[in-house]
């Protein structure tokens, strides 16, 4: 009865618990990093997307429909779905959620967190997912630094961190280092880098910098397809 981490590529990850199927900013179609097509989504019951830009909001809308998970987002992005087309019963509270408010569903409980960085509805976020078993996991969306990190981290204390790392529109390798000392995350994951030719290639020195700023935290660099088990 483990729990499992997915990444699909970029931003896109899939948490599997026993009883639960979670994905963020499930970007399928058009993801040059996708190991699997949307059409091989058979099932999620939550669906949590951290702002509007198309690498992140994605394919949210036909996966809440193709599935009829729920879905968790601040209230602006939450309203241009619903005005797409998304029944408004499969969105959490109704018209979303905003920073600082916590949403529950079947036991999970998502609260959204500030970003800094841009979008076209509402405000960027972030998400700090309890799961039922009680492992804390911060999906930082895109973002850079901010030392409220600190304040995220005190108050949930985090098992693991998926923090962007591929620099150009959000944290490059060295922030994030130093963003998982602010954390005080257990493991972190670094995600939104390989995917563009912009953005960093590589994560070899993640680690090493990791170990400079935060020597309690553990790495893992994931390749896309890949699957962990997380506890
Ligand atoms: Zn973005």
């Amino acid at each position: 009865m483990s729990t499992f981490l997915t990444w699909h590529g970029h931003a896109n990850f899939e948490i599997t618990t026993p009883d639960q199927t979670i994905f963020v900013d499930p970007w399928f179609s058009g993801n040059p990093k996708a190991d699997i097509p949307l059409q091989d989504v058979h099932s999620a019951d939550l669906v949590l997307v951290t702002h509007d830009h198309g690498d992140h909001l994605g394919d949210a809308l036909q996966l809440c429909r193709q599935t009829g998970a729920r879905l968790a987002a601040q209230v602006e992005v939450a309203g241009d779905l619903i005005h797409q087309g998304l029944d408004q019963s499969q969105v959490l509270n109704g018209i979303g959620c905003n920073i600082g408010g916590t949403i529950e569903y079947a036991g999970t409980r998502i609260t959204m967190t500030q970003a800094f960085h841009s979008c076209v509805s509402g405000t960027p976020a972030g998400f700090i997912i309890r799961l039922k078993n009680g492992y804390t996991i911060y999906h930082a969306g895109d973002t850079g630094i901010f030392a409220d990190m600190k304040t995220w981290g005190e108050l949930y204390p985090i098992d693991l961190a998926l923090l962007p790392t591929g620099d150009v529109f959000t944290m490059d390798a060295e922030q994030a280092a130093l963003a998982c000392s602010f954390l005080q995350c257990r493991t972190v994951v670094p995600m939104h880098w390989g995917t563009f030719p912009a953005l960093a290639q590589s994560m070899d020195h993640f680690a090493d910098l990791v170990k400079k700023k935060a020597p309690d935290t553990r790495v893992v660099i994931m390749q896309p397809g890949e699957r962990i088990e997380l506890v």
